[in-house]
């Protein structure tokens, strides 16, 4: 995601040795989910990087590649990739549910000890997938790529992204890392309380930070996209920030009372001196301009404050109504017995 462009602090880690806490299998599977929406152009560099780097952990492996309502050739290309090895898998969708639907439908396809999402724009180099397994077996449950360098990105987004994190940090209860996107490695057991969570608002980087877990984090250089274009635009960023506040925080509901105190305050002073004024000076008829500035004023607050009001019903309604949080039009790959890709329901027992 390109969001951030401040300093990287300090990965939380519980104290201790890792290692001695956990039980790494001897002959571990690694799931590697990536999100294709329009890439037709990246995919066969993608895997002529991917297969060979996979082939070379010395574990199983498997490619959930989801196809987000493509409207290009992506399909039929991870159909062949599919036909030439059966353990690239493929889940297409029924439409565009965007980035972080995709990569739930993904993730909840993933049958792997291990489960690292990256995008198809070879942005996440998979010559990194070696540390992070070397990270995992040494106890950590989430290995997180930290980036270090940061391409192909407008002055306006870094600020924007800047801003972002800092009103985020102050108001969410949560702390978002820094330079820290999708690409990580998580822990099986990680992984199934994402695919829980039933909740629609799928702001993953919020998510990922909400769970837990031990972390170990790995620098790594991000690299412009292969081919095409990012499919962020500034709206749809503006979009998915105001959908993690709202999502991570209740802030922006409750902060409206305070301001009403304030203004309320500062209106009885207000009456005060009128009154006063009034009685020392007698019946005073000029005074428009204060009574409009005061009626305008109040009724644009009570109008933002109904607006936000708004938007945490709207998704109060979605919650509500509890649709799946995707629609898989096929699946290619997988068998019964994997027992997955059901989306996660409200209600549906653990
Ligand atoms: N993507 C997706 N659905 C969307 C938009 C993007 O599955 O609606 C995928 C895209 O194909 C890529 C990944 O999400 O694999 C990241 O997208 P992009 O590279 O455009 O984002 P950026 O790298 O600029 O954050
Ligand atoms: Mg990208």
């Amino acid at each position: 995601m390109p969001l951030s462009d401040a300093p990287v602090p300090a990965t939380p880690t519980a104290g201790g040795d890792p290692a001695r806490r956990c039980n790494r299998p001897s002959h571990p599977r690694l799931s590697v989910v990536i999100p294709f929406y329009n890439e037709g152009p990246n995919i066969a560099a993608l895997f002529a990087r991917l297969v060979p780097a996979l082939d070379g952990l010395g574990v199983g492996w498997e490619v959930v590649c989801v196809n987000d309502g493509s409207r290009d050739d992506t399909l039929d290309r991870l159909l062949d990739a599919h036909e030439s090895d059966p353990r690239i898998k493929v889940v297409d969708l029924s439409r565009n549910f965007g980035k972080e639907l995709a990569l739930s439908a993904g993730l909840s396809h993933t049958t792997g000890d291990a489960v690292v999402p990256m995008d198809a724009d070879l942005q996440h180099p998979p010559e990194l997938l070696p540390a992070f397994l070397e990270k995992w077996r040494a106890g950590y449950d989430v290995v997180v790529a930290v980036r270090h360098a940061r391409v192909g990105q407008s002055l306006k987004h870094r600020l924007f992204a800047r801003m972002f994190y800092w009103v985020f940090d102050h108001l969410s209860e949560i702390k978002l890392p820094r330079e820290v996107g999708d690409f990580r490695l998580m822990d099986r057991k990680v992984v199934d309380v994402i695919n829980r969570m039933p909740e629609r608002t799928r702001f993953m980087k919020g998510i990922f930070a909400w769970v837990g877990f031990r972390q170990a984090a790995i620098p790594y250089h991000q690299g412009e996209r292969a081919g095409g274009d990012t499919k962020w635009g500034f709206l749809k960023l503006l979009r998915l920030s105001f959908d993690g506040l709202t999502a991570f925080s209740t802030f922006p509901l409750r902060v409206w009372s305070l301001v009403g105190m304030a203004v309320s305050g500062v209106a009885f002073v207000y009456i005060l001196i009128r009154l006063i004024r009034t009685l020392v000076h007698g019946i005073d008829v000029p005074g428009y301009e204060s009574l409009l500035v005061a009626v305008l004023f109040l009724g644009g607050l009570q109008l933002i404050t109904l607006g936000i009001i708004g938007d945490y019903l709207g998704r109060v309604f979605a919650e509500v109504k509890g649709r799946p949080l995707f629609i898989i039009r096929s699946a290619h790959g997988f068998t019964p017995e994997d027992g997955v890709g059901e989306p996660p329901r409200r209600g549906r027992a653990p």
